[in-house]
């Protein structure tokens, strides 16, 4: 497998598909006995590790940026995310609590026993959050882990797995995986031993993830795709949306599932702030190239008439400029997630008809509603039907609140308190006081 840098073009790296089945088979023997370790000794691991990839932010970060050609600050964000999740989830060991339930003639217990092998699938736009997504609560609950990187970014992924044998986590606890999906993905997700798969990527794939897991009844969790709208009303802080909106459309390129690439405004205030937008937008440079040539091209696609756009750095990579479309609701643009730098813009008149066109798509992801009316930003943030919202803010992850989405978005939760207890199952066992 090639491994190109998207900013150059440059090969940097061929990395060698690795074996599904031997993984699979580490992890499975190293369920044995990590599911026994002492809750304390497994925190106690997972801090360990949190501090090992702590010492090496600049060099995963460094390792992304030339694999993805994300800005610094970003790179290095997504490695201190992966450092914070391992911290939060350490915390979690000592605190799976099972109930006492009360019953006649004895007591009866609740365990949270580990399922087994996790398979952990990530797709490319952010390679580092996504797979800890799903180890750190996955290994924390007691479970081994695979974890299959995408084809176009799996160096981050690989140096992970070698910080957690430096941080002392036994053998074929975190394994990972190289190779297409289409093989090693699909495998790992038909394996009789992997009892989870965690799978971020499109709906398709998803679609048919799900399909397979049927066979085994193997849990399942998909973070899919999103068509995020901003709905913002004329009573909102007009300037501060307006600088704060192309972070939530550009950030990662609009490579990002919860990208507001949608934007409802009130009629009444339309030009205004299409006018207050300009500027911030022309001006966007927090932003690397797309992942690819073929990517490039399906995102330029969709593009016909600008109403403005910004530039790009130069005529090598896989850049494509912020750009904002004027959009009519049967546009392809519109309606079909474009996971590029485009805004698609529409002007709506009443509270009614901008919860109607925020909800006329398939996903349900993510959205934003700014207003100043503290009675409308709560009645719209229920109306909207996604699974996170945020009022006068684009924020939509932290790792200690849950995520994920409804309809064509997803299926389950992730990160949040209760991330650990989805990766076990509640046994229940009654004692006779006889
Ligand atoms: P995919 O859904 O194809 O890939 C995501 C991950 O799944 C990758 O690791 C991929 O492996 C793997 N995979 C692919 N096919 C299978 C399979 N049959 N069984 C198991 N695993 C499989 O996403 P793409 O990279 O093709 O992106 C296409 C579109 O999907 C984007 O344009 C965007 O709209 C959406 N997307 C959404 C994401 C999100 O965050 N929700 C993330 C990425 C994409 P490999 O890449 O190695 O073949």
């Amino acid at each position: 497998m090639r491994v190109i840098n998207p900013a150059t073009e440059e090969e940097i790296v061929t990395v060698d598909p690795g074996d599904p089945d031997t993984a699979v088979f580490q992890a499975r023997q190293a369920f044995e006995s990590w599911r026994k370790v002492a809750p304390g000794d497994r925190a106690r691991l997972l801090r360990r590790f949190a501090s090992v990839v702590d010492a090496h932010i600049d060099q995963l970060a460094q390792i992304e940026i030339t694999n993805t050609g994300k800005p610094v600050g970003n790179a290095r964000w997504e490695a201190t995310n992966v450092r914070d999740l391992l911290d939060y989830y350490s915390g979690a060991p000592e605190r799976l609590c099972g109930r006492q339930i009360p019953v006649v003639g004895g007591w009866d217990v609740t365990f949270h026993e580990p399922l087994g092998v996790v398979a952990v699938i990530v797709p490319w736009n952010f390679p580092m959050p996504i797979a800890a997504w799903g180890f750190a609560p996955a290994l924390a609950a007691g479970n081994t882990v695979v974890i299959k990187p995408a084809e176009l970014t799996p160096l981050t992924a690989l140096r992970i797995g070698e910080l957690a044998l430096e941080a002392g986590l036994p053998e074929g606890v975190l394994n990972v995986v190289t190779g297409p999906g289409s093989r090693v993905g699909r495998r790992l997700v038909t394996h009789p031993d992997v009892r989870k798969v965690c799978f971020t990527g499109s709906v398709e794939v998803g679609r048919e993830i799900m399909a397979l897991c049927a066979g085994d009844l193997t849990r399942v969790t998909l973070e899919l795709g999103g068509k995020s709208a901003t709905v913002l009303f004329a009573d909102a802080d007009l300037e501060k949306a307006a600088a704060a909106l192309p972070g939530a459309v550009f950030d990662n390129a609009g490579q990002d599932c919860c990208a507001r690439s949608r934007l409802l405004v009130e009629r009444g205030v339309h030009d205004e702030f299409l006018s207050l937008l300009k500027p911030y937008v022309t001006g966007f440079t927090e932003m690397g190239p797309l992942i690819s040539h073929q990517h490039r091209a399906h995102v330029a696609s969709f593009v016909d008439d600008p109403l403005f756009q910004g530039s790009v750095p130069g005529d090598k990579g896989y850049w494509y400029p912020p750009t904002v479309l004027k959009a009519e609701r049967g546009d392809r643009h519109w309606n079909e997630e474009i996971f590029g730098p485009v805004l698609s813009v529409m002007p709506f008149d009443t509270e009614e008809q901008a919860v109607e066109f925020a909800n006329d798509t398939p996903y349900g992801l993510s959205g934003s509603v700014w207003t100043r009316d503290v009675g409308r930003a709560l009645r719209v943030s229920r109306e909207i039907q996604t699974g996170v919202l945020s009022v006068n803010s684009h924020s939509s992850v932290r790792y200690w609140t849950p995520f994920g989405g409804v309809k064509q978005s997803g299926l389950g939760r992730e990160l949040g308190p209760d991330a650990p207890l989805s990766f076990t199952d509640t046994k229940n066992i009654f004692i006779s006081e006889e």
